[in-house]
């Protein structure tokens, strides 16, 4: 059918798919694409969006309901944006809806309006201003008001609060018909004279050849690879200047804002213009106005985490994901994106450069430069005196540990601590104790909702899974033999806490991890007592290992190395050699030269002894050989499915029948591998039991035309409704 506008319409719908709607005359002219509509959806109305506008439809115009509202006059996704949004929908198998509805920030998803950012002020009416300063004797605070004006002309409602004035007595003045209040849209501070607050370093001749190396005005990727305290974010910030001065912003990434408040404090000292923040503790309204400031310029810069990829941008300049290895740039479900890979495409549909810093890069950005696909810029020094840290490892196969430490490992540490130094202990396990066991009968704690261990968590005195939501209380006695003999076995960092306390009672001991950073503002607070420079110990998890800085630290401790030696998961041994060398990193970052001791059963494997004998990079070449001999990515590209049910012959049937359908669409070859259905790593989670197939292509292009059918066909089978199915397109966690 023709002569009829149609909006091909994106509605928040687990079908992936564009809805078609009648576009009623009587609404006006026809909305842009980008804009939102309020539109019949099942027996509901829902906030949609505008894909496309055709005069085409597949469905008869009398099937078609017209839309009922439209709720923006403008686009309030620019162009560039949603096509990325629909390359990302496409690209990572879901539905366009939902992809659309991750790029708005919850309020416009609602359907509300654009807040607006404004400027209030009060001034004096016309009969204020004919007032002398003498008048409004009887009430003083009137007349400071009254006086202020007519000095000042104008002043907020925040200039009057140190004097003491309150909303009342504005409010009463008002109505007296002597003061009004204004309120304008806020302007953009765009002086160029004064875009800094600080003056930038001198920087050292690598950084300098790193900057320069980076063109400003077409589209590049750019690896900043500069071990911890090299000086990235100093590049990263001379590069932002630049691109603002030329009336361009700034879109930073950064893994997670709660643990690097320095990196955040570090922009808002270095810059005058308006740096927004968009993270997780903001409210609805202010994310709404940090993401508006973003799509109409008045933010030159913004940083933000993962979901920060969609901000609409009004003159892209520059991107940035720094850290970008993280996995936190991965999200792991609903919308499977990862943003440091959306940050590639965008960067080239908007024509700007994008810099990937890291001190540990992901081996898929490596073999990007070895492909000369980015160009890699490296930083191999430490500004100032800083050193790179002394590597030693404790051979722990034949010794006996107290409570997971060597008697080398407590004598440095002892060492460290008389001397008024700082130590770290790095240990991934949070709660006291990863499994609690009887001496008797060898029963075992475990979650019988899931295949794993119950973790200890003793000041809580309850067993918990890391997996799911199950806890219980601590037993008193075993529940197979009723033996009191209970124990604890193995290593929490509760539990190094409790020992580092027993071992150095005269000094702190501070623990970081998820249950002591709960609350709001107690990580910053730890940070600022390591900084105050007593000496003392550090026992966390990988929380240590990210962005800070801490200058009295001159030990790094491992405890235990060997965790991603021999795990299911291709991609462990990477996660492990970059988090021991993030963590090892934070080691003598100030004056004094830092030592890291790793603790190992395996220090003859050759991944943890390039890694102590060489550097990251040797560690790195290693593991992308490995990667190359077993085509796995980055060699290979892959998609995972996943399916879960309570019925686990269930979930391996969907999977059969999965491949059944992909080797119709595309037979296995010496290009194109299947494996699986098997069961996952940790087979049953939460009550389900899950299994896996991956598909792995020599060719990205393939995969794709593979994916986009075979997601049609088991969205469509029966078989799918009785199972929770997923496609993960570049996988990063296998378990
Ligand atoms: P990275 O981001 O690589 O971890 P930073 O940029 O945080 O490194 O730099 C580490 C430390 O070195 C910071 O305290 C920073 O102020 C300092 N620094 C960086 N560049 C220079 C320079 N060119 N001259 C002096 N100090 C510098
Ligand atoms: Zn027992
Ligand atoms: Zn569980």
């Amino acid at each position: 059918m023709t002569d009829s506008a149609i909006l091909r319409v994106a509605v928040p719908s687990p079908l992936r798919r564009l809805f078609d709607y009648l576009w009623p005359a009587d609404l006006g002219p026809l909305p842009a694409p980008g804009c939102r509509v309020l539109v019949p959806f099942g027996r509901r109305k829902v906030v949609g969006m505008v894909v496309e506008v055709t005069d085409h439809s597949d469905f008869h115009l009398s099937k078609l309901k017209p839309v009922t509202q439209l709720l923006d006059s403008q686009p309030l996704l620019p162009e560039p944006m949603l096509q990325l949004c629909k390359w990302a929908a496409g690209y990572y198998q879901h539905p366009i809806g939902d992809a659309l509805g991750t790029a708005l920030p919850a309020l416009l998803r609602k359907g509300e309006a654009v807040p607006e950012q404004r400027h209030t002020y009060w001034q004096l009416t016309p009969h204020g201003k004919g007032l002398p300063a003498s008048a409004l004797a009887r009430a003083p605070r009137q007349q400071q008001v009254l006086q202020h004006l007519q000095r000042y002309r104008t002043a907020s409602r925040a200039a009057f609060q140190p004097l003491g004035i309150t909303l009342t007595v504005l409010r009463q003045l008002e109505q007296k018909g002597l003061i009004e209040a204004v309120s304008t849209p806020l302007l953009q501070s765009s002086d160029p004279v004064e875009l800094l607050s600080e003056t930038p370093l001198p920087l050292y001749p690598q950084q300098q050849q790193a900057l320069d190396a980076i063109e400003l005005h077409n589209f590049h990727c750019y690896l900043l690879d500069g071990e911890t305290g090299s000086g990235k974010t100093e590049v990263y910030l001379q590069a932002i200047e630049k691109v603002v001065r030329y009336g361009r912003q700034a879109l930073v990434l950064i893994p997670e804002i709660s643990l690097t408040p320095q990196t955040l404090s570090r922009f808002q000292a270095r810059f005058n213009c308006s740096v927004v923040v968009l993270h997780s503790g903001l409210t609805d309204r202010e994310r709404a106005l940090g993401w508006n400031a973003a799509r109409t310029g008045q933010a030159a810069i913004i940083i933000g985490t993962r979901s920060a990829i969609f901000t609409p941008l009004h003159k892209p300049g520059l991107l940035i994901v720094d850290e970008e290895h993280d996995n936190s740039f991965k999200q792991q479900d609903g919308f499977r994106y990862s943003a440091r890979d959306l940050a590639v495409i965008r960067a080239s549909r908007e024509e700007i450069p994008l810099i990937l810093g890291s001190a540990t890069p992901s081996l898929e950005s490596l073999h990007n430069c070895q492909q000369q696909r980015y160009t890699r810029l490296i930083l191999s020094q430490r500004p100032g005196s800083a050193q790179q840290p002394h590597w030693q490892t404790v051979d722990i196969r034949q010794h006996r540990l107290s409570a997971g430490y060597s008697r080398e490992l407590i004598e440095a540490i002892q060492q460290q601590l008389n001397e008024g130094n700082q130590v770290l202990v790095f240990l991934n396990r949070r709660g006291f104790a990863p499994t609690l066991s009887c001496h008797q009968c060898g029963w075992i704690a475990n979650c019988y909702r899931c295949e794993a261990r119950l973790t200890v968590h003793r000041h809580i005195n309850r067993l918990l899974c890391h997996h799911c939501e199950y806890q219980q209380a601590v037993p008193n006695s075993c529940p197979e033999c009723h033996s009191a003999q209970l124990q604890c076995i193995g290593q929490g960092t509760e539990r190094s806490e409790e020992t580092l306390e027993a071992l150095f009672p005269q000094y702190p001991v501070i623990r970081v991890d998820r249950d002591t950073t709960r609350r709001k503002q107690a990580m910053q607070a730890m940070v600022d007592r390591v900084n105050g420079g007593e000496p003392c110990i550090l026992i966390g998890t990988q929380m240590l290992a990210k962005g800070h800085h801490f200058p009295n630290v001159t030990l790094v401790a491992i405890l235990d190395a060997d965790g991603g030696l021999f795990s299911a998961d291709f991609r462990a041994p990477e996660k492990m050699g970059q988090l021991i060398t993030q963590v090892a990193g934070r080691a003598g970052r100030g004056d004094k030269p830092g030592t890291v001791i790793l603790q190992s059963h395996h220090c003859d494997h050759p991944l943890i002894a390039s890694l102590v004998q060489q550097d990251y990079r040797s560690f790195s070449d290693m593991l992308l050989a490995e990667r190359h001999l077993a085509q796995l990515p980055p060699f290979r590209h892959m998609a995972l499915l996943r399916a879960e049910a309570a019925d686990g012959q269930a979930a391996a049937e969907f999977l059969q029948y999965a491949r059944q359908c992909a080797e119709q669409l595309l037979p296995a070859s010496p290009d194109t591998g299947y494996l699986g259905p098997l069961p996952a790593a940790m087979e049953k989670r939460n009550g389900r039991f899950r299994h896996q197939l991956s598909i792995t292509c020599r060719e990205r292009p393939r995969l794709q035309q593979l994916m986009s059918p075979l997601s049609v066909m088991l969205e469509q089978s029966p078989l799918g409704a009785k199972v929770r199915w997923s496609v993960d397109i570049d996988p990063q966690d296998m378990t």
